[in-house]
């Protein structure tokens, strides 16, 4: 790639995990911040936006779920957080506000590096293919270059894997994509990854979509996207 490096946000308080993480990512040719605190993340965030954040889960003021949905509300920067192995329902809610992937701790820092890799070669690059493209499937109008979904008229504001998720199904509309594809293909993971992190996305892409959600589970399967309701509108062949 000819871009410079990605500047990363390295926020946990256990100093000797902040400096194996910061050493592990510089190694791989990152610039790397630290804080120790969510109202530091916070305000270095809001100097400074980095090309990446991880962000520990547990810290000592605010923790990672809040510093995820406060920096959501003006950024769409990718976040990976780091848990605890008995924090699982925390993790699943880190991903609901909009948290991009998670890793559990005790991890191999390689895997760390691969995950961040593959975060930003999925946040960064190729999406200019898409640029002017838009999908309409029913009442839902996808806009890929704006990154906009709207139901009939009204805006739905998606964490950015939702959109990628949605998108990713739409495009293959008729086809149905394992959670592993779905895995590789949104989240760019090259190894077998938690699958639970497609069916969060899922979950909240029907919460926040409601009945113009066009996803459909195919049992012991995967997802496909059902076809469009609107008989009058049908959906652009691919
Ligand atoms: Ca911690």
């Amino acid at each position: 790639m000819t871009q410079s490096p990605a500047s990363i946000l390295v926020v946990e308080d256990e100093s000797s995990i902040a400096s194996f993480v910061s050493l592990y990512l510089k190694n791989a040719g990152y610039g790397v911040r630290t804080a120790s605190t969510g109202n530091d993340a916070l305000n270095q965030v809001a100097q400074d936006m980095p090309g990446l954040i991880v962000l520990d889960l547990m810290l000592p003021d605010i923790d990672g779920i809040e510093v995820t949905k406060r920096i959501r509300q003006t950024s769409d920067v990718p976040i990976l957080m780091l848990t605890a192995r008995d924090e699982d329902v925390d993790k699943i809610i880190g991903l609901e506000v909009g948290a991009d992937d998670y890793l559990t701790k005790p991890f191999n820092p390689r895997e760390l590096v691969a995950r961040v890799k593959s975060i930003l070669r999925r946040s960064t690059p190729d999406r200019r293919d898409l640029e002017s493209e838009t999908i309409d499937h029913g009442d839902l109008h996808v806009d890929a270059g704006r990154r906009e979904v709207r139901v009939a008229e009204e805006e739905i504001q998606l964490a950015p894997k939702e959109f990628d998720l949605l998108w990713e199904l739409l495009d293959h509309r008729g086809l149905v994509l394992t959670r592993d594809q779905l895995l590789e293909r949104v989240w760019g993971y090259t190894f077998a990854g938690d699958t639970r992190t497609v069916d969060v996305h899922v979950r909240q892409l029907r919460r926040k979509l409601g009945d113009a959600s066009p996803i459909v589970t195919v049992w012991g399967v995967g997802y496909k996207v059902s076809p469009a309701k609107d008989a009058k509108k049908d959906p652009p062949k691919k």
